[in-house]
């Protein structure tokens, strides 16, 4: 029986098949890093420290998307996949624009949905109803970036946007028909560890279906990187992260799928916490962990009255 909510067999129950994600860039900016409200991007970011080598703006989105399936087939005997608009700001264009892109992903005949990843300030109502729209006739996960629930975490980086646009573009999302994911950042050097905790019961209570969890990397080429050499600061260990999430999974919402619980940066890019574990055996130690305490997701979960 697993002790937390896990992804995998969600969306086979829910789709019906062995799904995977095609990662797809199209070559989208974001309005913190073309000017419009800053540059220089979050000062953790850097694209290719997290989308797959066929994802590249360079390649049209039907090479993407063919070469993603040829790739995922291989290697994971993926039988149907959801496209994922991953790099930077996913709805960051005009309505006609963004549906016409999304329905041209909906037509191979193996993608069954469609992910969409994007900042809480660039959705509005007319996109959520195109989302809804969409929905009627195919899976539609929209992921928002909260990154922290704390506006002075928000502040140091350089979102752009406070705690309260993400509350309204997710109340603005509930009940539309489409999925709602969500991602938060753990171990910024502006939160204490039961400020981090915290986050697991207020995220519980937002209506999100499908939850991530990126412990924070420092990764090369980013403004962080630059701060981090200059006056370094305490990261998760490997031990600590693990007695962490461990905590936090405690305090989340038996309902929510959980998606991811660390970060994973290729090797040559990341600059810390080198941890020296394989993806696997990340995975392994949470789940031994969990065996070993004898806890699960949601035993120490509070529901709001
Ligand atoms: S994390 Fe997202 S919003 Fe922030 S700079 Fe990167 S692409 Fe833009």
């Amino acid at each position: 029986m697993p002790r937390y909510n896990t992804y995998r067999p969600y969306i086979k129950e829910k789709l019906g098949y062995r799904v995977n994600k095609l990662s797809v860039d199209m070559g989208f900016t974001c309005p913190n890093r073309d000017g419009n409200l800053a540059v220089g991007g979050c000062v953790y970011c850097n694209n290719d420290s997290f989308v797959p080598p066929y994802a590249r703006a360079r390649f049209s989105m039907h090479q993407q998307i063919t070469n993603g399936m040829d790739y995922l087939k291989k290697r994971f005997k993926a039988e149907k996949f959801i496209v994922y608009f991953q790099s930077y700001t996913n709805t960051y264009d005009s309505v006609e624009k963004l549906e016409e892109m999304y329905r041209n992903a909906l037509k191979y005949e193996d993608v069954i949905g469609i992910a969409v990843g994007t900042r809480s300030d660039c959705i509005d109502e007319e996109k959520i109803s195109m989302f809804e729209e969409l929905a009627k006739d195919y899976y539609v996960s929209l992921e928002f970036g909260i990154e922290s629930i704390y506006d002075k975490t928000l502040e140091f980086m350089n979102r752009g946007h406070d705690y309260q646009s993400v509350l309204d573009a997710i109340e603005m999302s509930k009940g539309r028909g489409f999925e709602i994911g969500a991602h938060i950042i753990v171990g910024m050097p502006t939160e204490t560890k039961e400020e981090m905790l915290a986050m697991a019961g207020e995220v519980s209570s937002l209506g999100i279906d499908v939850f991530k969890v990126h412990n924070l990397h420092i990764v090369r080429n980013t403004p962080l990187a630059r701060m981090y050499r200059k006056e370094p600061f305490s990261l998760f260990n490997f031990e600590e992260y693990i007695d962490f999430i461990i905590e936090f999974l405690e305090r989340l919402s038996p309902d929510m799928v959980i998606e991811r619980l660390f970060t994973d940066t290729p090797h040559q890019l990341l600059i810390a916490p080198d941890w020296g574990k394989s993806h696997l055996q990340i995975l392994q130690a949470i789940e031994a962990e969990l065996e070993r305490k004898d806890t699960y997701q949601g035993r120490l979960y509070q529901k709001n009255a």
